[in-house]
């Protein structure tokens, strides 16, 4: 039985879908205006995992991952998400371009970078710009039921008519109070009141007509719009990085549940904050790695999924180079493992000996079920691996039981999600030299054997002889 931490109850609670079988799941999306950081990619790489894993137990997943492309200001994190300048806008000015094609062309970015991570697709990417006519509908909504106000073109969502402001983050109005100051809009009420649409300046870019003025969205309301329309008034997983709480999830919540009277999210997930060599990721610190910074390096995507699968996502991971050196070690492992399992399956070998892939595959499951615990199940992998090789080398391990272990890899790795090079990668050049090999050892001629190995090093692969016969694989 699956086990998710829920930032609303602060504790672990029994997944349970609203729909037999079946769980709608919302995940922020990017902002389209700049190059994902890998602090972003470990948030979504966090919803990929609640999918695949949901996916694994055999749930009907429907995911839906918005793109913001207009209405995310600069100082969303000092304020309510409605003060400084649109980051679309300040993108295309930066960049010489319209907003439209700074969005156009970060938002192919995005997916880019999700296909090398092997993130599955969500079902749909809604852009925000295409779903204003449903932003509209739903303030008009508000102030039907008395929780919005204008004034001045902009209008704004009264908090201190939703009691329940301040459930996911903790920040009640009592809170805020005594908390930090914030900025405060001349047309509000009280400062923490939030902007759902804002009159524009006569220059700016973007802009939409409405009842209050010609303008944009907020950045909240695009959320509610999206997630309404494409999962109905209440879904089952929300997630998003632990940097979306507060303000944007909260507002999230304050509107969508004020406007549909139900509530809004059953399960909040979200990833704690990437620290890179101890310290928190910031622009001045130059450290807002990118996936090209990491392959530049001479590290792969899949190095960097297994680096942030092997710390759990609630725990406040640091990124290291070193760490990626282990991490890229441990794929190379995995890999090899592989190799081994299907040569070893190819052949016709038996044994006395039984391998029970049955309880490593409990073991899995039960670390998966306690809310994601991936480092656990990494463990149970590499326990396998020191087990079935112990047993390739002493010539234990039968075909039979290497096709066993490697078909609940293929289902176990559907929840890793990892895309390892395997034997198929491996040309039929390759394959034939080591054919010729084999016939060379068969005939006593190692003179022959030894040039062909020479000659299949030279093409990058190396050639391990094991009591069951020579896997190949390629040089790391
Ligand atoms: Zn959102």
């Amino acid at each position: 039985m699956l086990s998710l931490y829920n930032t609303l109850s602060k504790s672990k609670e029994e997944f349970k879908p609203l729909n037999p079988g079946k769980v709608g799941m919302y995940t922020c999306g990017p902002t389209v205006y700049s190059y994902l950081h890998i602090g972003n990619i470990r948030a979504y790489l966090l919803s990929d995992t609640i999918r695949r894993y949901l996916e694994y137990i055999g749930y009907e997943v429907r995911l839906i991952k918005n793109i913001t492309d207009v209405g995310h200001l600069t100082d969303d994190d000092v304020a309510q998400g409605d003060s400084g300048e649109d980051k679309m806008i300040r993108a295309a000015e930066r960049e010489k371009k319209t907003p439209e094609e700074i969005a156009r062309f970060y938002e192919e970015y995005f997916k880019q970078t999700e296909k090398e991570l092997n993130i599955i697709t969500a079902h749909f990417f809604p852009r925000a710009t295409a779903h204003v006519p449903q932003m509209i509908k739903i303030i008009e909504g508000l102030f039907e039921k008395g929780y919005a106000y204008e004034k001045n073109g902009n209008v704004f969502f009264d908090v201190t008519k939703f009691e329940d402001y301040g459930k996911l983050s903790g920040n009640t109005l009592e809170n805020l109070k005594v908390g930090a100051r914030i900025e405060e809009h001349p047309d509000k009420k009280n400062p923490w009141d939030f902007a759902l649409w804002i009159k524009a300046p006569k220059e700016h870019a973007m802009k939409w007509e409405s009842p209050w003025s010609i303008g944009y969205p907020g950045w909240h309301i695009e959320c509610s719009a999206m997630s309404t329309e494409y999962l109905g008034n209440t879904i089952d997983i929300h997630t998003g990085g632990e940097d979306n709480i507060f303000p944007h999830q909260e507002a999230e919540i304050a509107q969508t549940e004020c406007y549909t009277g139900q509530k809004f999210v059953n399960f909040w997930v979200h990833t704690r904050h990437l620290l890179i060599d101890g310290k928190k990721m910031s622009k001045s610190k130059g450290n807002l790695f990118t996936l090209e910074d990491i392959k530049e390096k001479g590290f792969s995507a899949m190095d960097l999924r297994l680096l942030f699968l092997s710390s759990h996502y609630r725990s406040q991971t640091n990124f290291s180079w070193d760490s990626l050196e282990q991490a890229h070690k441990n794929i190379q492992r995995i890999n090899d493992f592989i190799l081994n399992l299907e040569a070893i399956a190819s052949r016709e070998i038996e044994s006395t000996e039984n391998f029970n892939i049955s309880l490593y595959q409990e073991k899995f499951d039960a670390a998966m079920d306690d809310d994601l615990n991936t480092p656990l199940a990494l463990s149970v992998i590499y326990e396998i691996i020191t087990e079935g090789n112990k047993n390739i080398a002493d010539g234990a391990l039968s075909s039979e039981d290497a096709k066993k272990i490697s078909a609940r890899w293929k289902k176990m790795n559907s929840v890793f999600g990892f895309i390892l090079s395997g034997q198929a990668e491996i040309p039929q050049e390759i394959k034939d030299l080591m054919h010729k090999r084999e016939q060379a050892r068969k005939n006593k001629d190692f003179g022959a054997s030894d040039e062909i190995r020479a000659l299949i090093e030279k093409h990058g692969f190396v050639v391990e002889d094991t009591a069951n016969g020579p896997i190949i694989k390629p040089a790391s």
